[in-house]
C-alpha cells in the first residue's frame, strides 16, 4: 500500500521529542503496514528520525523542497538531498507555505518538477478558505490549483494529493465527512480526465484529523488517508489514529 497517513510535524521536534514519539508510536501502533505511514520532521531531524525508526520501514519525509536542484540559494533544500539522505516523499504547496512564505503558482510547479526528477513522492497540499467555502466556490478554487500546479506536468510518475481546507487546519473544526467525500471524488474525475497520464496514488484529507473524529473520516470511501498536523505531534495518538485507518481501510 502507498503512503497514506502522513505525519507533518511542522516547526516543532528536538532529539528528545523524536525518541519518545517513536517509543509512544511502537508501543501503541498494532499494525504491520509501516509502509504506508510517512513522517515529516524537520529537515534538519530527516536522519535522526529515519534511524530510530529504520527496521520498521516508516516512509520519512519532508514538509518542503526547493524549485531548483542547486545553485545560489542560501537556505534552501534540494529534492535531491532529501533523496541523498534516504527521504521518499515532500509536502509541496502546504497552505501555510503558500500564504507565509509566498509560495507562487510557478515555484509549487518548479517543486513538482523537481520531486519527479529525484523520484521523491509529492503530496500536493490544495484547500480553499473559509471565504471561498462561503461562497460556494470549493470546486473551481480546487480545479485551479490542480490546473495550475499539473498543467506543466502531463506525466508525473506518482501524485499525492492532499485536500486540506485551509479552514479546518488547526481549528477543530472539520466539513462534514460526506461533504470531504464528495470533494475527493470531484479531486479524482480531474485528475484522471485532465491529466491521465498522472499517476495519482492517493487523495488524502487534512484539517483537524484527531483520534476522536477519524473513525468518521475513514468510513467514506473517497478518502484514501489522512495528512495530520497537531494530533501528529503525539506518538500514540497518531498510533492509535493509524489503528482506526487500519480497521477501516486495510
Ligand atoms: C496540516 O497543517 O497539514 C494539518 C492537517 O494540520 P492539523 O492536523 O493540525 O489541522
Amino acid at each position: 500500500m502507498s503512503l497514506r497517513l502522513v505525519a507533518n510535524w511542522k516547526l516543532n521536534g528536538s532529539i528528545k521529542f523524536i525518541k519518545l514519539w517513536s517509543q509512544q508510536f511502537l508501543e501503541n501502533f498494532n499494525g504491520d503496514n509501516f509502509n504506508s505511514i510517512g513522517i515529516a520532521p524537520s529537515s534538519l531531524h530527516l536522519s535522526l528520525t529515519k534511524d530510530l525508526l529504520l527496521e520498521h520501514e516508516i516512509n520519512i519525509g519532508v514538509q518542503n523542497i526547493d524549485g531548483e536542484q542547486s545553485g545560489a540559494r542560501t537556505g534552501e533544500i534540494s529534492a535531491s538531498m532529501v533523496k541523498d539522505l534516504g527521504g521518499v516523499f515532500s509536502i509541496i504547496g502546504h497552505s501555510e507555505r503558500r500564504v507565509l512564505f509566498h509560495e507562487s503558482v510557478k515555484s509549487i510547479s518548479s517543486k513538482l518538477a523537481q520531486a519527479n526528477l529525484n523520484n521523491i513522492v509529492p503530496i500536493l497540499c490544495i484547500g480553499e478558505s473559509i471565504e471561498e467555502n462561503k461562497a460556494n466556490i470549493t470546486q473551481e478554487v480546487l480545479e485551479g490549483q490542480i490546473t495550475d500546479a499539473l498543467k506543466d506536468h502531463t506525466d508525473l510518475s506518482s501524485l499525492i494529493i492532499a485536500y486540506e481546507p485551509i479552514w479546518a487546519i488547526g481549528t477543530g473544526v472539520i466539513p462534514d465527512p460526506k461533504d470531504i467525500n464528495s470533494v475527493h471524488e470531484m479531486i479524482k474525475d480531474v485528475v484522471q480526465s485532465r491529466f491521465p497520464k498522472t499517476g495519482l496514488e492517493s487523495v488524502l484529507y487534512g484539517g483537524s484529523v484527531n483520534k476522536s473524529n477519524a473513525s468518521d473520516i475513514f468510513e467514506q470511501k473517497n478518502i484514501d488517508g489522512a495528512l495530520i498536523g497537531g494530533a501528529s505531534l503525539d506518538g500514540k495518538d497518531f498510533a492509535l489514529i493509524a489503528n482506526i485507518f487500519n480497521k477501516l481501510k486495510v
